[in-house]
């Protein structure tokens, strides 16, 4: 999706619709699956040295749980995303998908527990986990692709 910066109009340029779930490009095996489009409704704002994007997106996909490394439906929503881009000069164009897809990898839950998002469900290895909690909780503060990458390598043991 490729927006002229000269076609944003002062009060903002409207757009709706739907992006295809390849946009993410992951692997089948990543602990991420996108499970179905992203929808956006978002106002693109025009600066002299930037754009602002915001609106909102949402689409399903399916997160391995941290705990049993099964893969559970999550149901992303960002209600109030907001992001700004810088441009060049002489930059004549940019894509909001970049924007866009970075943003929902980053706002997903890391590590998440399957029995976080879904009522009634108990996660099948919840007892493992609270036998580990001391441990494992200095694991906050590392970026997502690191903690991605622990249970990945968790998952190939198991
Ligand atoms: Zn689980």
């Amino acid at each position: 999706m490729e927006i002229f910066i000269e076609d944003i109009p002062t009060e903002g340029l409207h757009l709706k619709g739907e992006l295809p779930d390849t946009i993410f490009g992951l692997d089948p095996k990543d602990s991420i699956r996108p499970a179905g489009p992203v929808h956006y409704s978002i106002d693109i704002y025009s600066f002299e040295d930037g754009v602002s994007l915001t609106g909102s997106l949402g689409g399903p996909f399916q997160l391995q749980c941290g705990t049993c490394l099964e893969y559970f439906d999550f149901e992303a929503n960002f209600p109030n995303w907001t992001s700004n881009l810088d441009t060049e000069e002489g930059q004549i164009s940019f894509d909001p998908t970049i924007e866009i897809r970075e943003d929902i990898l980053m706002g997903l839950p890391s590590s998440p527990r399957c029995d976080d998002f879904a009522e009634g469900h108990v996660c099948p290895k919840a007892h493992l986990l609270e036998e580990t909690r001391d441990e494992s909780s200095d694991d906050e503060g590392e970026d997502d692709d690191d903690g991605r990458n622990v249970w990945g390598a968790l998952d190939q043991i198991s």
